[in-house]
């Protein structure tokens, strides 16, 4: 069996606050505003994964009203929530992500991105990908004001006779 799940979050960009895209930090006079380290693509990514499973999503497994997960590490998060899902049978075949904002340009820091999604999913890093857009200027995105992320990713059932997954 193959399962899709789609991912979407949004920070907003304030001063003084670190920008990070999959557990990389950008180099920005801004960061993301948020209550754990607010980095957005990891967000959408757990989103992604949880949803494709059908077990939740990142506000039921991290709810942000608990102080446990203040400047929490978005990417251990991420792993928490995948050896979830792998516990209940998945595996994950390949992740697509799309980050939209408006400085800096993403692709200097795309494939150090890759290696640190696919590194915390245990994937090849030919099974993750990342873009980024511009939002030509419009709205709060074009004016810098905020970060968007999407992430779609595919998952499979694990093959008979492997077993749990080794977690
Ligand atoms: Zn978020």
């Amino acid at each position: 069996m193959i399962r899709v799940g789609l991912g979407r979050d949004l920070h907003r960009l304030v001063p003084g606050r670190r920008f990070l895209l999959g557990g990389i930090e950008v180099a920005s006079d801004r960061g993301e505003l948020g209550h754990s380290d607010g980095d957005v693509l990891t967000h959408a990514v757990i989103d992604a994964v949880l949803g494709a499973a059908g077990l939740g999503d990142i506000g039921e497994f991290f709810p942000p009203s608990d102080k446990a997960w203040k400047n929490a590490d978005s990417l251990q998060l991420l792993k928490t929530a995948f050896s979830r899902v792998r516990q209940t049978g998945w595996e994950l075949v390949n992740l697509d992500c799309t980050v939209i904002c408006e400085t800096p340009k993403i692709l200097p820091y795309r494939d150090r991105i890759r290696v640190s999604l696919a590194g915390a999913l245990g994937l090849d890093d030919s099974a993750v990908f990342v873009k980024g857009k511009t939002n030509e200027g419009l709205g709060p995105l074009g004016e810098g004001l905020a970060v968007e992320a999407f992430a779609v990713c595919l998952l499979e059932t694990r093959p008979p006779g492997l077993g749990p997954a080794v977690l």
